[in-house]
């Protein structure tokens, strides 16, 4: 067995993923309103228990069901992916009473978990964040604004960052779950290019007391990054699906389609192609699958790997997309085309959970961090 491949285990649990994503999932996802919580896709997931697999799994095994799930159905693997990251707070520096109130929900798909980190001036410098918590008799009161929440303005409860010492950047921010009903919390929807429930959220007073810390005080930052450590890989994952789901499009459509008396995979440029998207999804999945290995097993240079599964990843989904646009013509254009569907989804990406520009600084950062000086 080579390094990155799958056991007999792994790959059999990925074609029932896949089934799955493209028999019982996909009918509910049609179903859905776009850029709206899919309820009753999220029981689903909790009923087939793979948010139960999602909270108990490791980076890789969390990759595998996000590559899987994209691969079948794009909505499934998003809607379990945010109850990941809203909820992955909670299982990492929830309290018992914390845990015991909304891991179970979670488990059965039924409560809808956001992660609330960004905010119109704080996207990529997260530690910039602004929402304050002002100190209150019995613990604080938010006031602010969070944008770009997906979930938002559905989700039951949100982690969210606010900031409790002034001037102290990320070791200034705390960690905060907050259920949907607290007194002063509204939001609102906002319509994006990809059908993805996602809105702002308006804090006006919001009290939290200290049982609804996650962590420490001051030290809610960190809570913040391991979440985005843990998921990072796992965002290459989800494009690496897209891709896959694109090339076997591809290669489907350019086997049958005749264009100057024979079918386009022979024109050896259409060919070509097809074999360049082919290799560079192969070579996103591997990185994928050794950044996840190398999370899991504790080692070394974890940033940097995830760094590069996430940026590669993303960017070689966004170019296998376009491509199989390309080799389908007009028709991947319709409205409802597969490629449609995916050329839209495949865009963002790039841009949450650290752009592509931000990747290349942490690779940077560690590869010039681990210069040796010259003599
Ligand atoms: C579909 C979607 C879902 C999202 N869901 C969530 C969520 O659930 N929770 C949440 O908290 N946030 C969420 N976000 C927000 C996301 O994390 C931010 O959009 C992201 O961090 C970038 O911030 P920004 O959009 O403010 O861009 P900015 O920070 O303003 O950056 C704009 C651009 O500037 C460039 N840039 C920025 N920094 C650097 C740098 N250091 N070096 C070089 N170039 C740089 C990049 O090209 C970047 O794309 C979501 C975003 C999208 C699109």
């Amino acid at each position: 067995m080579t390094a990155f491949s799958l056991d007999p285990a792994q790959t059999a649990w990925c074609e029932e993923l896949r089934t799955l994503a493209e028999q019982r999932l996909r009918p509910l996802a049609e179903k859905g309103e776009p850029g709206r919580v899919n309820r009753p896709l999220v029981a689903a997931l909790g009923e087939l228990g793979l948010l139960d697999r999602l909270l108990g799994s490791g980076a890789l095994d969390l990759c595998l069901l996000r590559e899987s799930l994209a691969r079948g159905c794009t909505e499934a693997e998003t809607a379990l992916a945010l109850q990941g990251l809203g909820t992955y707070p909670v299982v990492q520096a929830g309290t018992a009473a914390q845990r015991e109130r909304w891991l179970p929900e979670v488990r059965a798909g039924r409560a809808v978990a956001a992660f609330a980190l960004s905010e119109p001036g704080a996207g990529s410098d997260a530690a910039a964040l602004a929402l304050d918590a002002a100190p209150a008799a019995d613990g604080w009161r938010l006031t602010g604004e969070k944008c770009w929440i997906s979930n938002a303005p559905e989700a039951d409860f949100y982690t969210v960052f606010a900031r409790t010492t002034q001037g102290a950047g990320a070791r200034g921010v705390t960690a905060f779950l907050v259920p949907a009903d607290r007194p002063g919390l509204t939001g609102s929807p906002l319509d994006m290019l990809s059908p993805h429930p996602i809105g702002s959220l308006a804090f006006d007073g919001v009290p939290v007391t200290s049982d609804d810390v996650l962590g420490e005080a001051d030290r809610g930052f960190r809570v913040a990054m391991n979440t985005l450590n843990l998921f990072r890989p796992s965002v290459g994952a989800f494009a690496v699906g897209m891709a896959g789901a694109a090339l076997d499009a591809t290669v489907g459509h350019t086997a049958e389609r005749t264009a100057f008396g024979g079918p386009l995979k022979d024109l050896q440029s259409v060919a070509h192609q097809v074999a360049e998207m082919a290799t560079r999804t192969e070579a996103a999945r591997l990185l994928v699958y050794a950044a996840a290995a190398a999370y899991d097993a504790g080692e070394p240079g974890v940033p940097r790997r995830a760094a590069m599964a996430k940026l590669f990843a993303t960017e070689t989904a966004q170019y296998v997309v376009d491509t199989a646009v390309q080799l389908h013509g007009a028709r991947a254009l319709r409205r409802g085309h597969l490629l449609e569907h995916l050329y839209r989804e495949v865009r963002a990406p790039r841009i949450y959970e650290g752009a592509s520009e931000v990747q290349r600084t942490i690779i940077a950062k560690e590869l010039y961090a681990n210069r040796e000086p010259s003599a």
